[in-house]
C-alpha cells in the first residue's frame, strides 16, 4: 500500500538516522507519483533515482531543479540525449559503446557526467552489467581514455532476489572485491572513484557491512509498489 505524507518523512528520518554518514541515500522514486516525491524533498531528500529515460525527463521538467537525478535503470544509447542536460549520475553503464554516447552528448550540453560502471553480480540471468573483465578491456581502451566528458566515479551492482544471506553477502563482498581492484589498478591517483552502489530495500543492511556508500531504496521509503 503506498504512503501517506507523515509516513515518508517519518522513513527518511529514520533511514537518516540509521544510515552511517559515509552512505548516500538514493531514494528510488520509480512509479511514484510527484506528490509522494515532493514528500521526501520536503522530508530534506534530494538524491533521487529513476529507472527509465521518458518518466526520468517528466518528473524532471516539475519538480524542484535542485534535485539530483540519478539514472539506475538500463539505457539504451539512444536514450542518452534526453538526459544528458541535466543528470547528476548514470548508474548502469555497462559498454563502451554506451559511454561513448554519454560522453558525447555531456560533451554538447559542455558537461562532465559521472558515471557508474555496472557488474553483474547476481545469479539472475537477466540483470544487466560487465565482467571484471569486461571492464579492464573498457578501461584500458584508447577510446574511454580519450573522454573528457564523463568520469568513472565508481561501481553499480545488483545482488540475486533472495533470502539466501550467506549468498546475497558473497555477492555484495564480490563487488567490493571488483570496487578495489579497479580502483587500484585504473583510479590509485584519484579522488573521484568513489563509489560502491550496492543495496536496496531488501538488502541494504547487509551491503553496508560489506562495504557499500551508496543504497538504493525505494519501497523501504514509499511503500511497496
Ligand atoms: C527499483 C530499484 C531499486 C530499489 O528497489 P526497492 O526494493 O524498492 O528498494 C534499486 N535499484 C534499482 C536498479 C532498481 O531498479
Amino acid at each position: 500500500m503506498a504512503r501517506g505524507r507523515n509516513d515518508i518523512t517519518a522513513r527518511i528520518r529514520a533511514l537518516y538516522n540509521e544510515l552511517p554518514p559515509q552512505v548516500t541515500l538514493v531514494a528510488v522514486s520509480k512509479t511514484r507519483s510527484d506528490e509522494e516525491i515532493r514528500e521526501a524533498y520536503d522530508a530534506g531528500q534530494r538524491v533521487f533515482g529513476e529507472n527509465k529515460v521518458q518518466e526520468l525527463v517528466s518528473k524532471a521538467s516539475r519538480l524542484p531543479t535542485d534535485i539530483e537525478w540519478h539514472l539506475i535503470g538500463h539505457l539504451q544509447s539512444n536514450k542518452v540525449k534526453f538526459i544528458a542536460p541535466f543528470v547528476s549520475m548514470i548508474h548502469s553503464v555497462d559498454s563502451l559503446r554506451l559511454l561513448s554516447e554519454i560522453n558525447k552528448e555531456a560533451g554538447k550540453c559542455g558537461r562532465i557526467i559521472p558515471c557508474l560502471l555496472q557488474f553483474h553480480i547476481a545469479r539472475e540471468e537477466s540483470k544487466f552489467g560487465l565482467d571484471l573483465e569486461e571492464a579492464v578491456v573498457l578501461l584500458e581502451s584508447e577510446q574511454y581514455r580519450s573522454m573528457r566528458h564523463i568520469f568513472i566515479a565508481g561501481v553499480m551492482g545488483m545482488a540475486t532476489f533472495s533470502t539466501d544471506v550467506a549468498l546475497v553477502r558473497k555477492e555484495f563482498s564480490n563487488l567490493r572485491e571488483i570496487f578495489n581492484t579497479i580502483r587500484n589498478q585504473f583510479f590509485a591517483s584519484s579522488a573521484r572513484f568513489t563509489y560502491l552502489s550496492m543495496g536496496m530495500s531488501g538488502d541494504y543492511p547487509l551491503a553496508i557491512e560489506e562495504g557499500s556508500n551508496m543504497v538504493r531504496i525505494g519501497s523501504n521509503i514509499f511503500g511497496e509498489r
